[in-house]
């Protein structure tokens, strides 16, 4: 069987963030954003791929250096000379011909980047078509018990837990909140082995995302591979024998090695001892995507409500003064202090140990910026081909967490399963006010999708 993808070397997969502003006021915007998409298709991959490319350009360029090198792979064919100038890579004896060669050489790159860049785009086009296409699940009855939650702040003081942190709320307001067509699976990215790159047949198409064509029911006109992405032929890989020091949950579980090999990518620092529970293998936020989510959510404070084994939490600690953690189970909260510390970033994390929902009915903390990154529902989540997050959320559906982080901020950021509802994230922003949805690629696989809501966070101008 022939598929094809784009792969980045296995430990550091690219990270690829698409972001689209939705207002809410009815489906209108949702095809005048589409019919936008397909007017000017190839103007708009062009503008996201330059912005792109300023970011990370000179990074990949390095990349694709220092593997030529390393790996001795020579993608790019050097002739014998062409490789002194890798050899020599400053020049000291910088010459005409050295710098035609680089010149050649960051061109190619560049070129090699865009025909990447460009077919994952097209996958993402792909995705906001079907999922803006789609149908709103019907609402059905809540799944969770809404009857009020008992007041635990005195609770929390008994427990000398901290009951405040950030600015102070009026008595008012503290009153007011007080009584107020795609079907891979989640861990596709995780995924070596072969059953996860069934559903990656249809990503060969014959258009090119350039053409004026968009072919969205993907159908294969010809087995031709768009724009030289690396074809793979499928094979059985053969067991990796080497496995030494991987968890024992891990290799009981049929399945869950697949995690371990990607151990680098959730974790950089892993080998200097981080600690993961068998959930938390799943569940943690990718690094990649944890420094990318902290670089654009820079500020004072913020709480991250679910921080598990503290993925997201380490990171956040590079970008904001001060951050919040909060997790109901103790041993998450344990493991998440340990692994701050392997990051260096302890003294800038506080760790609560406690149920989001109540501290926030409690009224009395603030911040800048709220991140949920709540419980999908473990790994079945994937199995539902549009993730309704009203019903599946835990513990309460997105409505209700998001009534419960407004207790604490305007700003609220949902990091979200891949299937999620797009009509129904973007109607999570309420009546006429706007979101940003960003779909977080790992490579050509679809990771999470991240919602932003609140004004002073929304960046993009609408397209
Ligand atoms: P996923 O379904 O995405 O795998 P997890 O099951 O790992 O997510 O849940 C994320 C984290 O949220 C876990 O560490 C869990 O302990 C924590 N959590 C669950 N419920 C609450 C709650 N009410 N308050 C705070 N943290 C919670």
């Amino acid at each position: 069987m022939h598929q094809y993808f784009v792969e980045t070397c296995g430990t550091q997969p690219r990270l690829f963030v698409f972001n689209q502003l939705f207002k809410t006021e009815s489906n209108l915007s949702f095809e005048h954003i589409l019919s936008l998409f397909e007017k000017d298709y190839e103007t708009i991959q062009k503008e996201r791929f330059l912005e792109f490319w300023c970011i990370n350009g000179d990074i990949i360029v390095n990349e694709e250096f220092w593997r030529f090198r390393e790996n001795g792979k020579k993608s790019l064919n050097p002739s014998e000379t062409e490789t002194t100038y890798f050899d020599n890579p400053l020049g000291t004896d910088m010459c005409m011909e050295n710098h035609k060669f680089w010149q050649q050489y960051y061109e190619t790159v560049y070129e090699e980047q865009y025909q990447v860049f460009a077919f994952i785009f097209y996958e993402y086009y792909k995705h906001l078509h079907n999922s803006l296409e789609a149908k709103e699940p019907e609402i059905e009855e809540p799944a969770v018990n809404n009857q009020d939650i008992v007041d635990d702040f005195d609770q929390l003081e008994l427990f000398g837990l901290p009951t405040a942190f950030g600015r102070a709320v009026t008595k008012k307001k503290k009153y007011l909140n007080r009584n107020a067509n795609l079907h891979q699976i989640y861990s596709a990215f995780f995924s070596d082995d072969e059953e996860s790159y069934i559903n990656m047949d249809n990503v060969c198409v014959s258009e090119t995302p350039a053409g004026n064509h968009i072919n969205l029911d993907g159908k294969v006109k010809d087995n031709k591979p768009m724009y030289d992405i690396k074809e793979k032929c499928i094979e059985k890989k053969k067991k990796n024998r080497k496995l030494r020091n991987v968890p024992t949950f891990l290799l009981e579980n049929k399945g869950m090695l697949k995690y371990w090999r990607k151990r680098f990518s959730l974790f950089s620092r892993y080998d200097d001892g981080i600690r993961l529970d068998c959930e938390s293998w799943f569940s943690v936020t990718p690094e990649k995507i944890a420094v990318h989510l902290a670089d654009r959510l820079s500020c004072d404070l913020i709480v991250d409500a679910f921080c598990g084994c503290g993925g997201n939490s380490i990171q956040f600690a590079r970008t904001c003064k001060h951050v919040v953690a909060i997790d109901i189970d103790p041993i998450k909260i344990n493991m998440a202090k340990h692994n701050a510390k392997i990051y260096g970033v302890t003294d800038k994390i506080d760790f609560i140990v406690g149920d989001f929902l109540q501290i926030g009915r409690s009224g009395r903390f603030r911040s800048d910026v709220v991140f949920l990154s709540p419980p999908w529902g473990g790994p079945k989540y994937k199995t539902k081909s549009d993730y309704d997050i009203e019903r599946f959320l835990q513990p309460a559906g997105a409505s209700q967490l998001m009534e419960i982080a407004k207790t604490f901020s305007e700003n609220i950021v949902f990091y979200l399963p891949r299937n999620a509802c797009i009509k129904q994230v973007v109607k999570l922003a309420g009546e006429g006010n706007r979101c940003e949805v960003e779909h977080n690629y790992l490579d050509s696989r679809l990771v999470a999708i991240t919602a932003i809501y609140g004004e002073n966070i929304l960046k993009s101008p609408i397209i």
